[in-house]
């Protein structure tokens, strides 16, 4: 039989009008799918993909209109089927890309279908290439027994054999999954590979049943496809993009070297011989050498100008939370991390408060400042996020949920313009948000970038963790203050400091006058609720740089670093003198809390006075320890008590008027 004769047995099979349909359908829902607002972006390559398939139609259809026209017709066949493998490569990722899961007998089937072609392409320009076109199977059914049939036989069983594993694992999928808006992707797609059996039964052709239903099956595919990546967010294209693309190149430089090698072979040894070295060759080249990583990872850079190589950026996440050990500045680094790997412009940080019923703002970017502190989320989001321990994801949940738990739960979120939030699980307790406004592209959120928030989301996580328990070590916990241990550690470092850089140093020790007594009259519990306000009167009435400790029971002392700034070219002196930084705020302190009104718990009124203490590094400090400058200020502050208490007093001097 020959080429014109099997065109003319495929035009009696598919009707070119019917192709013709098919291929403007495939045309449309393309451009649908391209012009779909703000998935236009993503979803560009997806529609190539269906204008491949469309090409496939119209190319089919144009080689049955031309059959008369031998060369011109066989060109249509050509073109149409370069189309082919970037669909069939794509659909093991379709799996792959949206459940994270490799099926190795999917991917041994598809390995068949490449050998399979690879099979038909040695054996051109024999009658073989015109198995390309497997609904027109039909014309073979003359030759039973011959190796062309039994090609035909295996390659039919293979792709009904993949279509219908396939279509079983969807399925099965779909009765496990719980969540409503998965179980509809999974529906869809169980569908599309149960309408890829149907289309496949087309082959039965090769017995002489002549079945006219490849394009019934095409539009089958293509309709719940594009319904459940437009409205259920399918698939991460980008993926199937990068893969499919790796898998064209594969493609390509498999075939290459192996028509350089079959040629070479063919040489020595008989063609069948020298098939079977090539294969084996390349077989052993491109599965059990790192060459398909390294092409994936190419492509990836190139279609993806590397935005996408999530390991790289956990990786750098992960040295990070290990590296960088202030917690503002590592924060700041994860969230500078996700705004440029994903292109969000908005996203922010909330931790659980102080009374653990919400969620506060702590950190954000592209956010109102006024927020920050004051934004807190609670109940309906968070319970939400605490059942299903899963990502919301609004656009999503706006299709799963009902209209009204919809509206309370974004309702929640308005104020920070979340459109996606990440929980912050550790040690199994929602801890923390994070939470992110679309992205710039308004592209939307694909299952990889969710898979890499989760990771940051759990460096993130941990690191705050770290700072927070750092910070819970050396605070003493009823006033928040830094304990005595760590005053000791602080007050060495800042020594140190000053020494080297030749700045003053004061420290100033305070204790409450007659507290013995306010506990006596009011109890222990009052005593303790007087000392966490003064805690916050010293917190509030001194620099920033400066650091309060509760050096004991009713004791606090504050480290007073860089008091005055030596003048440049000052070589003579530190400052030898009382600073009068140190004094102002010793004396700002006292009449503050002089004139506090404290209140007992049953809402007797209390008047409260210290007295202060005050020593400071001398010039001459070679030998000076910080023990020294301790006892100093404790002498000065004994000296306050003794000479009548609420007052002040500086090592070494009277004050003016004291
Ligand atoms: P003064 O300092 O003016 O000489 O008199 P004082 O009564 O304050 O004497 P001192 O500084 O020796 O008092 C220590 C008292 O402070 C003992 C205890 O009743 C009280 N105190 C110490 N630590 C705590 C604490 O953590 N909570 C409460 N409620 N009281 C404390
Ligand atoms: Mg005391
Ligand atoms: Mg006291």
């Amino acid at each position: 039989m020959n080429f014109r004769n099997f065109l003319a047995h495929a035009h009696y099979l598919n009707n070119p009008y019917l192709s013709g349909i098919a291929t403007l359908c495939l045309f449309f829902m393309g451009l649908f799918i391209y012009l779909n607002g703000k998935r236009a972006a993503s979803n560009r390559i997806f529609s190539l993909m269906m204008w491949c398939l469309a090409i496939w139609f119209f190319s089919n259809t144009m080689s049955m209109l031309t059959y008369k026209n031998l060369n011109t017709a066989f060109l249509w066949f050509q073109i149409g089927y370069t189309a082919v493998p970037f669909i069939s490569v794509a659909g093991y990722h379709y799996y792959h890309a949206q459940y994270g899961k490799r099926k190795r007998i999917i991917l041994l089937l598809y390995i068949a279908a490449l050998v399979e072609a690879l099979l038909v392409w040695s054996f051109l320009p024999s009658q073989l290439k015109i198995y390309a076109l497997p609904n027109v199977g039909v014309v073979f059914q003359n030759v039973p027994g011959t190796l062309i049939f039994w090609l035909l036989v295996f390659g039919m069983a293979k792709w009904i054999a993949l279509y219908i594993i396939t279509t079983i694992s969807f399925f099965r999928e779909y009765k496990q999954e719980t969540q409503p808006l998965k179980r509809q992707q999974l529906k869809l797609t169980a569908i599309v590979f149960l309408m890829f059996t149907v289309g496949a039964l087309e082959w039965l052709a090769v017995f002489g049943i002549p079945l006219h239903i490849g394009w019934v099956a095409v539009i089958g595919v293509f309709t719940p496809m594009t319904y459940a990546i437009t409205r259920y967010r399918l698939m991460d294209i980008n993926l199937i993009i990068s893969h499919g693309l790796a898998g064209v190149m594969f493609l390509v430089i498999f075939g290459m070297l192996h028509l350089g090698l079959f040629n070479l072979f063919n040489r020595i040894v008989n063609p069948n011989a020298a098939l079977l070295f090539s294969l084996a060759i390349l077989a052993w080249i491109f599965f059990f050498s790192p060459l398909w990583p390294i092409i994936r990872r190419w492509t990836q850079k190139i279609v993806l100008k590397g935005k996408y190589d999530y390991q790289e950026i956990l990786r750098e996440a992960t040295n990070a939370v290990v590296t960088i050990l202030d917690l503002e500045e590592l924060i700041f680094y994860l969230i500078d991390m996700i705004r440029n790997s994903l292109n969000v412009t908005t996203l922010a940080v909330l931790l659980k408060n102080e009374s653990k019923d919400g969620y506060v703002l702590r950190w954000a970017d592209g956010i109102k400042p006024d927020l920050l502190g004051n934004y807190v989320i609670r109940n309906g989001i968070v319970d939400w996020i605490e059942r299903k321990k899963t990502v919301f994801i609004k656009e999503e949940q706006s299709l799963a949920l009902s209209r009204k738990e919809f509206a309370t739960l974004s309702k929640d979120i308005e104020g920070i313009n979340a459109e996606i939030i990440v929980p912050l699980f550790y040690k199994g307790y929602l801890e923390g948000l994070l939470a992110l406004d679309n992205k710039a592209t308004r592209e939307p959120y694909m299952p990889s970038d969710i898979t890499l928030l989760d990771g940051l989301a759990s460096q993130a996580i941990i690191a705050i963790k770290n700072a927070q328990l750092y910070e819970e070590a050396i605070t003493d916990s009823l006033t928040g203050l830094f304990h005595h241990k760590y005053f000791m550690l602080r007050a060495q470092e800042e020594m140190d400091r000053a020494r080297r850089y030749r700045h003053s140093l004061g420290l100033i020790m305070i204790d409450l006058d007659k507290f013995k007594s306010i506990n006596d009259s009011f109890g222990h519990q009052t005593g303790d609720a007087i000392l966490v306000k003064i805690a916050q009167i010293l917190k509030k009435n001194v620099r920033k740089s400066d650091i309060v400790c509760r050096y004991g029971g009713e004791e606090f002392c504050l480290i007073l670093p860089e008091l005055e700034l030596r003048k440049k070219n000052d070589n003579a002196k530190i400052t030898d003198r009382v600073p009068d930084e140190a004094l102002a705020m010793a004396e700002r302190l006292r009449k503050t809390i002089e004139k506090e009104v404290f209140q007992a718990i049953d809402g007797e009124k209390i008047k409260i006075t210290i007295s202060l203490g005050i020593a400071y590094m001398p010039d001459d400090n070679n030998k000076f320890m910080i023990s020294d400058l301790i006892e100093r200020a404790d002498k000065a502050l004994y000296l306050a008590k003794q000479n009548g208490r609420n007052r002040i007093e500086v090592w070494g001097k009277r004050l003016p008027g004291g």
